[in-house]
């Protein structure tokens, strides 16, 4: 057994604050070490952006909000992590994920699982289409603001993530719902639950801002679930999102869920966007870039010079 000096042991255990956040650090190898600054850097960014989205610091099991977490790293082969309340693990490498994820997609997806999953909590693992979808779609959504994945990753990101879904074998047999209900079928139906939740998002925050004229979004539905479902006191499911949407943008979406959340019909979403043309039109179509704009803020993605 190899012994390690008490210095080198305090080395690797670090706390680090920023503002009002604090992090404590347990890293398990050297690399992890010389790379916390990139890992704070991604974690205050977006913490902020995700505290703003809620309206709030995430909560604990006691529904005391918290500004400090501790978060165990190491190096491995390909990234991965693991979230609880006021605690995540993350395990991170170079390689991509998925399409354009990184390192700083997961970790970034775990870091909202601290609000959404921990703070505000399912009641079963029916909801895993919003706990995991809704956590990427905002993860990516961040991740575009914060100039990590550009707009045409994001775009061409979208579209794969359709491919995923529309493709998954499950699609057509078994609910979306019904796909997460354990950890058996959610693995066997993993692009179903985090691609089928994640483009449900796209969908409806498309869908919404289209019919409020930008006025309204997810972000209210997220806002409204932080303010009203304390943890120790109520736990959401999906009948809960169907009103969340109903009070916050007046917008009924019981139809919508029966069909393509409690039912097994696939979403037709080239009724509500087309990843191929938004890409071609973003990078050599300005004039028509306008016919977009809900899809491409939806994405995270600004469109600064154009005329609505
Ligand atoms: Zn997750």
């Amino acid at each position: 057994m190899a012994l390690i000096k008490k210095a080198d042991l305090d080395k690797m255990n670090q706390t680090i604050i920023s503002g009002d956040l604090q992090i404590n650090y347990e890293f398990l190898d050297e690399e992890s070490l010389e790379n916390e600054a990139e890992f704070t850097d991604v974690i205050t960014k977006s913490f902020a952006i995700y505290k703003g989205l809620f309206g709030g610091n995430p909560r604990d099991t006691l529904d005391a909000t918290y500004t400090d977490f501790t978060i165990k790293v190491s190096k491995t082969k390909d990234s991965g992590g693991e979230a609880d309340p006021k605690s995540i693990m993350f395990n991170w490498s170079e390689n991509s994920t998925l399409g354009y994820g990184s390192w700083k997609s997961v970790l970034m997806h775990e870091l909202f699982h601290l609000w959404n999953g921990e703070t505000i909590r399912y009641k079963n693992g029916e909801e895993h289409w919003f706990n995991e979808g809704f956590s990427e779609f905002y993860t990516f959504q961040t991740a575009v603001r914060m100039g990590i994945v550009s707009p045409e990753e994001m775009l061409s990101t979208s579209a794969l993530s359709l491919g995923y879904y529309t493709g998954s074998k499950g699609l057509g047999n078994i609910s979306m719902r019904n796909a997460g209900v354990d950890d058996i079928t959610k693995f066997e139906n993993f692009f179903l639950v985090y691609h089928g939740g994640w483009i449900t998002a796209m969908v409806l925050d498309i869908d919404i801002r289209s019919r409020t004229n930008n006025g309204k979004s997810l972000d209210d539905l997220m806002k409204w679930l932080y303010a009203n479902f304390l943890r120790s006191e109520k736990l959401y499911d999906t009948n809960d999102i169907i009103n969340g949407i109903k009070i916050t943008t007046g917008l009924d979406y019981t139809e919508f869920f029966n069909k393509y959340i409690f039912g097994t019909e696939a979403i037709p979403v080239a009724t509500y966007f087309d990843p191929g043309k938004a890409l071609w039109d973003y990078k050599w179509n300005d004039e028509k870039k306008a016919a977009h704009k809900f899809y491409y803020q939806t994405l995270g993605i600004g469109i600064t010079g154009v005329v609505n």
